[in-house]
This record gives C-alpha cells, sequence and structure tokens, in this order.
C-alpha cells in the first residue's frame, strides 16, 4: 500500500482556536499543506511518523510585531542597521513562522528590505511599511513630517500587497496628530490597518483621544502594557484601575498589541490589567537587539508570562495565531484548516519553578514554561529540539 502522507503528527494535544479545536488528535502533511485532522490517522499512512504525546500541537506561531530589517548601514538603528536581527535567527526555534516587522522600513528602504532578508529568509516575512519614508532610521529622521507622506506610503503598499500587510507610525516626540492621521489616512487609501506606537511626546497626548478619535476599529495600538508616564498616557492609573475608555475602544474594536521590546512591558502594568479583564488581543515581542536578551527573550518567554499571568494556552494561543492573522487580514494564516499551508508548532508544557522578569527588572515567580519542540514550516521540519523527527537513532 502506497503511503498517503509526508508527514503524520501522532496523538498530540491540538490547540486550532480558528476551528475550534482543543483536543487529542493527529494532523498529516502532504505536499507542504494541511491535508487532514482527525481522531486518529492510521500510522502506516505516513512516510514520517512524529509522536506528539503529551504535546501540544498548534499552528505556526505568528509573532505581529519585530524588526528584522537588519542591515550594515552604520548609525541607521533599525532600518537595515545593526539593532535589527535576522528571522531565521530567532523564529523556529521558538516555534514561530511567521514575522511581521513592525515599521522598520518605510517606502524608501523597502525594496533593500524585500531583497536583501523577506525574500531569502525561510521565515515567512511581512511587513508594516513605516509612514515615514526613511523609516526607523532613528534621531531626527523619524520626527520630519515632510517624509510622512500618506500617498507615497499608500502607493507602495499598493505595489507589494503580498507582503506589505499594515502602516505604522512609531517614536514621534512632537505634540500634535498629523504623523498619526497620516498614518491613518495611508491605511485608507489601502485598505489596510496601522500600528501605532503612541511616541514620547511631553506632556503625553490623550490616548483616550488617539483610539476614539484618530484610529478606527482594526486599527492597533502597540506596547499596550508600558509605563513610561512621563511621556506617555498609560491604560491604567496611578491606582491601579484601567481606564473605563480602555474597555470601551476594545470593545469597539481597537486591537491592542504587547510589543514586549526592550522597553515597553511593566508588571504594574500587565498584572492589574489581566486581573481586571483588560487583555491584549495579541502577544507579540517586539524583537530586536535592545529586547532579546532582556526580560523579553524569546516568543515561548514571552507566552509562558501570560500563562502565568492566569490566561490559559488555549488563550495565549489564539493570541498569537488566529489573531494577528485576522486582524492583518491574512485569514490564510494561523490555523490548521485543511489545505492551508503547512506551517505547524510543537510545544512542552513543562512544570517547575522559573522566573520572568519585565523591563524595569522586577521578577515575577511561574510555575509552567511552554517549550517549543518541533517546527514545521510550508510542510519542512526547521527546528526539532530533541530530534522527535529523527529518522536514525545511535543505539
Ligand atoms: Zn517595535
Amino acid at each position: 500500500m502506497a503511503q498517503s502522507y509526508n508527514i503524520i503528527i501522532k496523538g498530540g494535544h491540538i490547540i486550532d482556536p480558528k476551528n475550534n479545536i482543543d483536543a487529542i488528535m493527529d494532523l498529516a502533511i502532504n505536499d507542504g499543506k494541511i491535508v487532514i485532522v482527525a481522531k486518529n490517522i492510521d500510522e502506516k499512512e505516513g512516510k514520517q511518523v512524529i509522536y506528539a504525546r503529551d504535546m501540544y500541537v498548534t499552528p505556526g506561531i505568528i509573532d505581529m510585531h519585530v524588526h528584522v530589517f537588519y542591515g550594515t548601514k552604520y548609525g541607521q538603528a533599525l532600518m537595515n542597521g545593526g539593532s535589527s536581527v535576522g528571522p531565521d535567527e530567532f523564529s523556529f526555534r521558538a516555534g514561530v513562522t511567521t514575522f511581521v516587522d513592525a515599521g522598520s522600513s518605510g517606502w524608501r528602504g523597502f525594496q533593500d528590505f524585500k531583497s536583501q532578508t523577506i525574500d531569502v529568509s525561510q521565515t515567512r516575512v511581512l511587513a508594516f511599511l513605516n509612514i515615514v519614508g526613511e523609516g526607523m532610521r532613528g534621531g531626527p529622521f523619524e520626527q520630519n513630517i515632510k517624509d510622512m507622506d500618506a500617498r507615497k506610503t499608500a502607493e507602495f503598499a499598493k505595489t507589494y500587497p503580498k507582503e506589505i500587510v499594515g502602516i505604522k507610525l512609531a517614536h514621534y516626540e512632537g505634540h500634535d496628530w498629523a504623523p498619526t492621521d497620516s498614518t491613518v489616512k495611508a491605511g485608507k487609501l489601502t485598505n489596510l490597518p496601522v500600528m501605532v506606537d503612541f511616541g514620547m511626546s511631553d506632556p503625553p497626548l490623550s490616548l483616550e483621544e488617539l483610539l476614539m478619535k484618530h484610529l478606527r476599529p482594526g486599527d492597533i495600538f502597540t506596547h499596550a502594557y508600558a509605563y513610561w508616564p512621563k511621556t506617555r498616557e498609560a491604560p491604567v492609573d496611578e491606582n491601579g484601575k484601567v481606564k473605563p475608555y480602555i474597555f470601551e475602544a476594545q470593545k469597539s474594536g481597537r486591537i491592542f498589541d504587547v510589543g514586549h521590546g526592550g522597553g515597553s512591558f511593566s508588571w504594574s502594568q500587565a498584572i492589574p490589567s489581566i486581573q481586571q479583564g483588560f487583555i491584549a488581543d495579541v502577544i507579540s515581542s517586539d524583537l530586536h537587539t535592545g529586547s532579546m536578551n532582556g526580560g523579553m527573550k524569546d516568543m515561548n518567554n514571552l507566552m509562558s508570562k501570560f500563562l502565568n499571568m492566569g490566561l490559559s494556552l488555549q488563550e495565549v494561543i489564539l493570541r498569537s495565531t488566529w489573531n494577528p492573522a485576522k486582524i492583518i487580514k491574512r485569514a490564510e494564516l494561523g490555523n490548521l484548516s485543511v489545505g492551508t499551508e503547512a506551517d505547524v508548532a510543537v510545544f512542552s508544557l513543562i512544570q517547575g519553578d522559573f522566573g520572568f522578569l519585565d523591563i524595569t527588572g522586577e521578577k515575577l515567580h511561574g510555575t509552567k514554561k511552554l517549550v517549543a519542540e518541533l517546527t514545521i514550516r510550508a510542510g519542512k521540519v526547521v527546528w526539532d529540539l530533541n530530534g522527535m523527527a529523527a529518522t536514525k537513532e545511535r543505539k
């Protein structure tokens, strides 16, 4: 009998929020696609059978906020500079199969970004295009309103619909709404969501005004649990209470993104928020050289933080697969539906005594930790921590 499938993943606990699957099931892959998800797939049907007993099988993780426009241009920060990182170096080892770059590049640098990073990475790399033509080049470049051209940015985004999924504004220090409004205008012209990093305005601009007057439903506020009281209004007030308009904004479709980064995740914000029911829609890392060795580390560590703050594994997986896929309007991603590209992650959930740091260095004790055991990208094993997919074994 000919074997029907390249790979069968057998006996794992599948969590696929889009399809409401939360059960021990098998999954088969052929020609790079998911071909069947069922209670019991005969192992004789697989050329390769991977046993995932006591593990969790999920869609490949989507990290919706990273910086991967790495390059050698001295002094250019995240835009083709040394502060961005290479995608394949960080993705698969954390179960991630899709990175969404959050505005490292504007339209001026995008062709370089595409040819030197997006086109040559195994990781799927999508991008929010920065409203600033020069992208995240640092210093005065990101303050230059003359370089925030909504029409030019929209035109460019329309030229690359496969890669560009939204428009980004970040790091603005002025005290006016012109950059926000240019960004939203580019979003309207392209029918794409915008993501806003609220910058550093002194005195701070009104967060309520940003959410309810400037952003549209479907637009994204990132760094949801950041605490920079002097320059940025936080969702939680001085008494630890989530401001009422935050719930209103979320209910009316404004999206909240974690974007942990090197400076944007404080327990003082995250813990009361979650206790009071303000849970970010998307868990994302804001990966770059300034976050990877601090409290953030990687998506596994970040997802584990949310488990230890009381979210269920299902809630965490939803916020790192299907939710970001919907928000960036890529419904073909972040799920295990039959016919979709086979991007799959397999995790162990280990128990122990762990410590989790926020950006201030404060430690939260936790007992659970997610570990990426196996990652499959388009049907190919690209990460295998303990050799569970090995086809030969040393005796
Ligand atoms: Zn960022």
